[in-house]
């Protein structure tokens, strides 16, 4: 069999049921094999009817007496069943499954797998998984430790262990490659695949289902990181466009010309950026770096380093909003030395931009607008997985080959290290660990629904006495995207109401509906002290820069991921004032509220972030907008060990690329996990 054909080759999977396996993600048979069982249903205890205790969960082997279908005076379709096993008599009761009585006739044998409880006066298992025995089919459904698996419309957990059990059957060893070396499996305690994939379907114990499990883990790990380490050799086999030297003497007069002193990992990180500038290779470098750490001047400083060679810089923002900020910041800076920032809009000139070495846009505009020759070095900032395809608009074909700008990547995801050196392991990694001095510490409040007047009263107190300027930030209203139509309906809402409570102050409002220069008043209103407060959605999460701001107040607070209201908070506190964040609950207690409180003890993303993945998974510390590209099929993130061994396996595997034949052929065949 060759697990790469697609699903409906096999026997009773036509195109309607491939159609909706896709859902869930499962095209080829080699996809089905892996898509796991989420829990195991241990149905492994056998009972006698008569020795079946009220409570217990167990599999019973009855004959059918009778089966009738009922109304409830709801009227709701029911299905009793009566069952008969030569020591006693039990009901089973259905719910809404009136073909039951095509399948389970008197007569008929089968297993029954359930919870026995009381139905009235008689015992009876609830909605009971059933299979009808036949000679030859030992039980699957019934009598074991039964998988249950993540299912879809139209495709349920029990048609998936049927399939699942019918392809397993009809596979043979030689279907499956042990593509890893076996003094190596033995060495890491790593068990055969095709074993594994067999016991993480159907296990005789839990024990062995979480060995398979591991295994396959490894394996979806190991080629996570093959696939880094082979994306950052086919980047390295461009050339860097353009060489760069780094002047010693103008590097130290830039650095002590700024108006603070550089923290101990700024330095590093611009050691690590110019020592990549100055090679042959191009950079592709992440800086990583929480809130408020100054990834910004980091990157002015490389930025500075190619005007000095002659050469331009393209700094790429995910929004209008950010851009124009950079190029504020940057402009401020580059003014005493005669250099020219130049924001790009949809509608300007570059050519006529001819003292200007740095050009500030969003990522289309660059895209579009800029001439990659002249271009040494491109910096993205808050976007930390800049594609395979997007870094590839950036490669250019020249006489002598291929050539790539280098690129410095920069985010404020405080993802936890090992992660993103499986993350972004294609990737060299600059961390920013400590906050720049002098920093007043951020107070954090939980506020719940009882107290939110108080806080009312207590802003404008404070607005009053200290020229506060406040943001609120609305709820996510839909996961995957904050901006939707009815994200910016309830940010309105909001503001209607927050207008109201604050009479005597001005209030703005901000979505990412808003046209850019409607947005860039709002803001520049906000910055001015026009306006005090200013009512918007999580958009400003991503690097809005109000020195003044002091307060930060987070409306429905516990549906947000620690990681993300630590990013949120880190919008206040940026002048040096006292600053307050406060985290408003829709509720008075519970777990969402208790996990809150973390927030007011730590002031580290990465401790926050080691918290959120602890308790909630990945997904929440890469924010919801790259949901996608965090989710493992079967590892998981917390497993270090692992993590850090499929690393070493990659690696070797590629130095070896003899030794790891089968491993490598795997790969280009495709037999992988694809994430
Ligand atoms: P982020 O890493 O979130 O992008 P920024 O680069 O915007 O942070 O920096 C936040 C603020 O900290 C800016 O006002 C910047 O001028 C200031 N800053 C950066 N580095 C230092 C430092 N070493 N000492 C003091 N302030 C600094
Ligand atoms: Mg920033």
């Amino acid at each position: 069999m060759d697990l790469r054909s697609p699903i409906s080759t096999l026997p009773g999977v036509g195109t309607w049921y491939s159609k909706r396996l896709e859902k869930l993600e499962l095209k080829t048979i080699f996809d089905l094999l892996h898509h796991v069982p989420f829990r195991y249903q241990d149905y492994s205890e056998i009972h006698k009817i008569s020795q079946f205790p009220v409570g217990e969960v167990a599999t019973i082997r009855a004959e059918v007496l009778s089966v009738k279908n009922q109304y409830t005076k709801q009227g709701r379709q029911i299905q009793i069943a009566e069952l008969y096993d030569g020591t006693g008599k039990i009901l089973a009761v259905w719910f809404n499954q009136p073909f039951l009585a095509r399948v389970l006739h008197p007569g008929v044998k089968a297993a029954f797998s359930g919870k026995l409880q009381w139905w009235t006066k008689q015992k009876a298992l609830y909605s009971p998984e059933y299979e009808v025995l036949t000679d030859e089919q030992e039980g699957l459904h019934t009598g074991r430790l039964v998988p249950v698996y993540p299912q879809t419309a139209g495709v349920s957990s029990k048609w998936l262990r049927g399939k699942l059990f019918s392809v397993i059957n009809s596979l043979r060893e030689k279907d499956f490659i042990e593509f890893l070396p076996s003094e190596l499996l033995t060495k890491l305690e790593l068990n055969d695949f095709f074993l594994s994939i067999k016991n993480v379907h159907f296990p005789e114990s839990l024990e062995i289902a979480a060995a398979a499990r591991r295994r396959l883990s490894f394996n979806e790990l190991l080629f996570i990181q093959l696939s880094n380490i082979f994306k950052k050799i086919d980047w390295q086999k461009n050339e860097a466009t353009h060489k760069l030297i780094v002047e010693k003497n103008k590097l130290e007069k830039f650095i002590s010309g700024l108006s603070f002193e550089l923290t101990p990992s700024q330095r590093r990180s611009v050691e690590e950026i110019l020592k990549d500038l100055e090679g042959k290779r191009p950079m592709n470098r992440l800086l990583e770096g929480d809130v408020g750490s100054g990834k910004t001047v980091v990157a002015a400083i490389a930025s500075y380093i190619t005007h000095l060679n002659n050469f331009e810089v393209a700094i790429m923002a995910p929004t209008v909003i950010l851009a124009q900020q950079h190029y504020k910041t940057l402009s401020i800076l580059f003014k005493p030395y005669g250099i020219g920032v130049h924001l790009l809009t949809g509608s300007d000139n570059i050519k006529s931009q001819k003292n200007t070495s740095i050009f500030v846009g969003t990522h289309s505009l660059i895209h579009n607008k800029i001439d990659l020759k002249k271009v040494a070095l491109v910096v993205i900032d808050e976007q930390h997985r800049f594609g395979v395809e997007q870094r590839a608009h950036l490669i250019t074909k020249t006489k002598n080959g291929l050539k790539a700008p280098h690129v410095l990547t920069m985010t404020a995801t405080p993802i936890p290290r090992t992660i993103a050196l499986t993350l972004y392991g294609e990737l060299d990694l600059s961390i920013l660990e400590e906050m720049p001095q002098g920093r007043v510490p951020i107070t954090t409040w939980v506020v719940p629904p009882a107290k939110r007047d108080g806080a009312y009263g207590w802003i404008k107190e404070q607005i009053k006495a200290n020229n506060s300027q406040v943001f609120i930030v609305c709820p996510i209203i839909e996961e995957s995207d904050s901006e939707t139509l009815q994200g910016v309906k309830s940010v309105k809402k909001e503001y209607e109401k927050i207008k109201k409570v604050f009479k005597q102050f001005s209030v703005g409002l901000l979505h990412g509906k808003l046209k850019p220069d409607e947005k860039n008043t709002v803001l520049d209103e906000f910055r001015s002290g026009k306006t005090q407060i200013l009512v918007t959605t999580p958009v400003v999460e991503v690097g809005v820069d109000i020195p003044n701001a002091t307060i930060m107040l987070i409306e429905g607070a516990e549906r947000f991921g620690l990681s993300q209201l630590h990013q949120l908070r880190g919008r206040v506190g940026r002048g040096g004032k006292k600053s307050y964040c406060l985290l408003l609950t829709t509720e008075d207690s519970g777990g969402g509220i208790k996990r809150l409180e973390a927030l007011k003890t730590h002031t580290s993303g990465f401790k926050l972030a080691e918290i959120d993945l602890a308790l909630r998974g990945p997904g929440e510390i890469l924010g919801t907008r790259q949901h996608g590209e965090a989710n493992l099929k079967i590892a998981s993130w917390l497993d270090i060990d692992l993590i850090k061994a499929s690393k070493q396996v990659a690696t070797l595997a590629v130095e070896n690329p003899d030794k790891f034949a089968k491993l490598h052929k795997a790969y280009r065949d495709k037999l992988v996990i694809e994430n």
